[in-house]
């Protein structure tokens, strides 16, 4: 069940995350979203709101720890408590290995990989403590299968389904009832390209999704099925793209 839930959604500013936390409000969750734009947070909480949905909002870096606390405690004051976390925030400054663009590797690994970590890091002992909660990170089609160009990205997105899969036998293992589900995603239309700082890459990349690219909300549907599940039930892998993305 969707109703009622408390769910913190990281990346929730724009794309995927936005289009989530507005679906999953719809449905009578209570959102708590994070990212570094806190203007465009207040204005997709008040859209909420305004709709007749629950939403609160803190700006958050994923890379900074006491964010990630902040957030949940934020969850906590709000609504009472915690249910799903939502691992969603990252960025994809794609480019070819000899461009050694060195700084966006690095910012990749603190995004996509560091950012995980902080955000269960924030939610684990609450989930342990009440034996229950769910935990929801976006990887990619890219952590699935190697595209040149995206060694780094690729690499960080490989990482969330590793640790995702541990996290989900160790909950089992230890009795937890911690739910998880990582989501793969192909071309989704969102603000994600304006990361890539390489033209020839920006470029191409463009160019498949002019081609293929879909909405954001098929991503946020698929999210709120996995939660929508029975609480005995986990479905761990959502590979999710357009129809004719080959
Ligand atoms: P967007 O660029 O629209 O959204 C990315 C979100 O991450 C924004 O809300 C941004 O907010 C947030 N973010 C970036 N850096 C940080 C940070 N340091 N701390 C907190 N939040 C941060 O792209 P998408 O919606 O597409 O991306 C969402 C996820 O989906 C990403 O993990 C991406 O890798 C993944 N993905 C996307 C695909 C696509 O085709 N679009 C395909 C496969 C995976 P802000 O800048 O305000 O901090």
């Amino acid at each position: 069940m969707i109703k009622d839930k408390v769910i913190i959604i990281t990346g929730a500013s724009s794309g995927i995350g936005e289009a989530t936390a507005k679906l999953l409000a719809n449905k009578g969750a209570k959102v708590v979203l994070g990212a570094r734009r806190e203007d465009k947070l207040q204005r997709i909480a008040d859209e909420i709101t305004t709709d007749g949905g629950q939403a609160v909002y803190r700006e958050l870096d994923v890379t900074r720890q006491s964010d990630n606390d902040g957030i949940v405690k934020l969850a906590r004051e709000a609504f009472g408590g915690i249910d799903v976390i939502f691992l969603n925030a990252g960025l994809m400054p794609n480019s070819p290995l000899s461009a050694l663009k060195t700084d966006d590797w690095h910012q990749m690994v603190d995004v996509n990989i560091k950012g995980v970590l902080n955000g269960v890091a924030a939610v684990l002992p609450t989930f342990i403590a009440q034996k229950s909660g769910h935990v929801i990170a976006t990887s990619s089609v890219a952590g699935l299968k190697a595209y040149p160009n995206g060694a780094v990205y690729g690499g960080t997105k490989w990482f969330v389904r590793d640790f995702m899969e541990v996290l989900r036998m160790e909950s089992a293992m230890e009795g937890t009832n911690i739910r998880t589900a990582t989501i793969y995603p192909a071309a989704i239309n969102t603000e994600l390209l304006t990361t890539i700082s390489d033209q020839g890459t920006a470029r191409s990349v463009q160019n498949t999704y002019d081609k293929y690219g879909i909405s954001p909300d098929r991503i946020a549907r698929v999210v709120a099925f996995a939660i929508d599940q029975p609480e005995d039930t986990t479905i761990n892998e959502f590979t999710v793209g357009p129809v004719n993305q080959p």
